[in-house]
């Protein structure tokens, strides 16, 4: 059995706390896109861990988590991020690296930064990962697979042809240092050396665990509004983070995947640039950033305030659908415990014409919002369990967002710890 976790806005939505619960009862928990370059954050009895590139199962010892084919692996960040893992007292995760996933390599961080310097206020927000020039490398068949490590020959070659353009370009264009090739190499092979224990064939292992009828769990990385296809292009991730893409970039067949969950926040943020229809400033933006989240809105990855705003009918609905989202799950909901009255954008005006259809980037840009009022529920809800015990207002403000996006929300996060949770039938 397939379950599929996703996002249905610009991520963040909490997905790494539903990954982890979920996982209780899963065997293999699987990231299918993305590097480092967003971030999930974990609270459970090991504490607080904001992981980059691991899967979200990395805390049960009877799941195995595997990095497929389609991720993006920055190997030293990988390994300190199990380092930082181990000194906190957690048993070594048990980890599949794919070796057909590729290496984001010292090139591609590199140029990402030097890149969004260039582009001074034109900036992207990138989190100067690497991950669009690795993309860009793979796509242009210039990448390097985890599988050439043990190749030495092969990757001295490859390596050798990649930096006679790549020094080129960054000597030129940015006036940069070049790469040494020697170095690169020599650390490639140790780096090979260490997680060598860790990779193998990812695509049969899952045939044989779905053989055996094993529990998979797939979880993405950001949110629909972030595909490169369907999303707000340019402002958008490199790599499809829709469950659809997640049967390729996971290796298993699409019609195994039976439920996807799209995650929902139950009001909004969003990092970097772009278009945000629902977007609020000041005072009344700090106020939800500080009490979002598990300690404010703030990117796991990069610590930059996340812009604020409130829930978007439009944009969760088309994220949805694109998703194909079975439910939803709906989290953060208590941080909207302080306010008198919720907004939510129920459709979109143009100069006096409303839509409830997504529209296309340039056209988003120029989107008003058309807010419905709620009426706040005033307390804290974090310790309620069963859905019947949330108050009246609250219960309303869920049963709305449901109907308006024709999706029934399954699970309704309301705290950032593991047991914050109201799930229902
Ligand atoms: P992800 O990338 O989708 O996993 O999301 P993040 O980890 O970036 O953002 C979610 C943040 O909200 C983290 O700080 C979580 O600890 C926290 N969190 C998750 N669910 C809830 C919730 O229901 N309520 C509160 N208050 N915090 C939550």
């Amino acid at each position: 059995m397939v379950k599929a976790i996703v996002g249905a806005n610009w991520g963040d939505e909490g997905k790494g706390k539903i990954t982890d619960m979920l996982a209780a009862e899963s065997d293999v928990v699987l990231r299918f896109q993305g590097g480092s370059n967003a971030g999930h954050t974990i609270i459970n009895d090991y504490g607080k861990f904001a992981l980059h590139l691991l899967p979200s199962g990395v805390f049960y010892e009877h799941v195995t988590n595997v990095l497929g084919p389609g991720t993006a692996i920055n190997i030293s960040t990988l390994l300190k991020e199990i380092e930082a893992m181990e000194e906190r007292g957690v048993p070594r995760p048990n980890l599949l690296i794919s070796e057909r996933a590729q290496i984001v390599m010292p090139w591609h961080i590199l140029l990402d930064s030097y890149e969004e310097e260039r582009l001074g206020s034109k900036q992207f927000g990138s989190t100067k990962s690497g991950i669009a020039p690795f993309y860009a490398d793979k796509y242009s068949k210039i990448g390097i697979q985890v599988c050439d490590l043990y190749y030495p020959e092969i990757l001295k070659e490859k390596i050798n042809s990649i930096l006679e353009v790549k020094n080129l370009w960054l000597k030129t264009l940015y006036g940069a240092q070049p790469v040494n090739q020697d170095q690169v190499y020599d650390e490639l092979l140790r780096f090979g050396e260490r997680i060598s224990p860790m990779v193998g064939d990812s695509t049969s292992f899952l045939q044989k665990s779905l053989k055996e009828g094993k529990r998979i769990l797939l979880e993405g990385q950001l949110g629909a509004l972030r595909d490169p296809d369907h999303g707000i292009y340019p402002f958008t991730t490199s790599s499809s983070p829709l469950a659809g893409f997640a049967a390729v970039g996971a290796g298993i067949p699409p019609y195994e995947i039976t439920e996807i969950i799209a995650v929902v926040k139950a009001y909004s943020s969003c990092v970097g640039a772009g278009p945000y229809v629902t977007e609020i400033f000041g005072e009344e933006a700090s106020m939800l950033r500080e009490r979002g989240g598990d300690a404010g809105e703030y990117g796991a990855t990069t610590g930059r305030p996340r812009r604020m705003g409130w829930f978007d009918v439009v944009a969760t609905r088309y994220g949805s659908r694109i998703q194909g989202a079975t439910c939803l799950a709906l989290t953060l909901l208590d941080v909207l415990g302080y306010l008198d009255e919720i907004p939510v954008c129920v459709s979109y005006d143009f100069d006096g014409n409303t839509t409830q259809d997504f529209p296309v980037t340039p056209l988003l840009s120029t989107a008003k919002p058309v807010y419905k009022m709620f009426p706040g529920w005033k307390c804290d809800i974090s310790k309620i369990r069963k859905y019947s015990d949330l108050p009246d207002n609250a219960r309303k403000y869920v049963e709305f967002i449901e109907e308006s996006i024709g999706l029934p929300i399954k699970i309704i996060s309301n705290g950032p710890r593991r047991e914050n949770v109201i799930i229902r039938d």
